[in-house]
């Protein structure tokens, strides 16, 4: 019999646990046809509510579901590739614990690895019920990323993907502390169908991203998929130096040809202060990877688990 593992990463969840199994299970009974065995995998990221206990509570009805509880909150990455390591599934599905991935979606995926894909995902084509502002800053960060990374990032894709075991397997060999895990399916490739759903809004509880939380993870995505603001970097201290070459051999030439006295302090303040901000900006750029750097070389362990049911 095949085993289909179900991870589900949970950060105070305690109101949406149960829900989750009630819609989930409701949705297997295609799977039971095709003799799959389901198991749920909750990840509880450090909750501080009762997430943990919501979980031992269904574990001691049925014991198809699982818990994985960490020392801490490591954030979602983190509960995702630990859910990843204790899968045993043949197949394994990521899904968010507040009912936003519907359940219902799960035969339609599976049909298409049953037709040969290696992992099928899923993207929200709306974006209804987020503020616009984050709508704007998201398909800001969409493009910017696709134009300066190699790797394929989806507008709107969501962490809800079926995969094969070849599939995880490969993710689990990328063994990063950075782990931006959009860019990690991007770059593992296989054959990946595309799911489109409208966006639904979450039933309880509240999101856990704010604003600066979401800004600090794009800035995650661009530091561990692409280098070019290093390049960006280089090229506009070229420019700053050919452009300063020119301008002393202006006033140079002017000095000698026409005898101008030297005039201009507010020029002089103003470029300096245009210049030192480049030079800081550059700097910043180097130094966000240098801190991703140094984080990877210290090879922490991603997550640290309290408990294992
Ligand atoms: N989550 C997590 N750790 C975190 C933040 C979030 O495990 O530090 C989980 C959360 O419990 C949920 C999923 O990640 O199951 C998606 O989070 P959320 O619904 O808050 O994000 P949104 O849907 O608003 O993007
Ligand atoms: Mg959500």
């Amino acid at each position: 019999m095949k085993l289909l593992s179900v991870i589900v990463p949970c950060y105070n969840e305690e109101e949406n646990v149960r829900d989750f199994y009630d819609e989930l299970f409701k949705n297997t009974s295609f799977f039971e046809k095709k003799e799959i065995e389901v198991e749920v995998l909750y990840i509880d990221d450090g909750s501080k509510d009762k997430t943990a206990e919501e979980v031992k509570k269904l574990h001691a009805e049925d014991e198809r579901v699982h818990l994985v509880s960490f020392s801490r909150n490591f954030g979602k990455e983190a509960a995702i590739y630990a859910g990843l390591r204790k899968a045993k599934g043949d197949l394994v599905v990521m899904m968010d614990a507040d009912l936003q991935d519907p359940p219902s979606l799960l035969p339609e995926m599976y049909e298409y690895i049953e037709q040969g894909y290696d992992s099928v995902a899923t993207r929200r084509v709306t974006r209804k019920g987020e503020p616009p502002v984050r709508s704007f800053f998201a398909r800001m960060f969409y493009r910017i990323m696709n134009k300066i990374s190699k790797t394929e990032i989806v507008d709107g894709a969501r962490d809800y993907r079926l995969m094969t075991r070849q599939v995880v397997d490969s993710i689990l060999a990328m063994t990063e502390y950075n782990r931006f895990t959009k860019g990690i399916f991007g770059w593992v490739g296989y054959k990946t169908k595309w799911l489109e759903y409208e966006n639904i809004e979450r039933k309880k509880g509240e999101t856990k991203w704010s604003f600066w939380k979401l800004f600090l993870y794009s800035l995650e995505g661009i530091t561990a998929f692409s280098t070019v603001p290093l390049t960006i970097a280089s090229v506009i201290g070229v420019l700053f130096c050919i452009l300063a070459f020119l301008m002393i051999v202006v006033t140079i030439i002017r000095k000698v040809c026409f005898g101008d006295p030297t005039s201009g302090w507010p020029s002089l303040v103003c470029i300096i202060m245009l210049v030192s901000g480049v030079q800081l900006f550059c700097l910043g750029i180097v130094g966000q990877y240098l801190s991703k750097t140094y984080m990877e070389v210290k090879k922490r362990p991603i997550y640290l688990v309290k408990e294992d049911i």
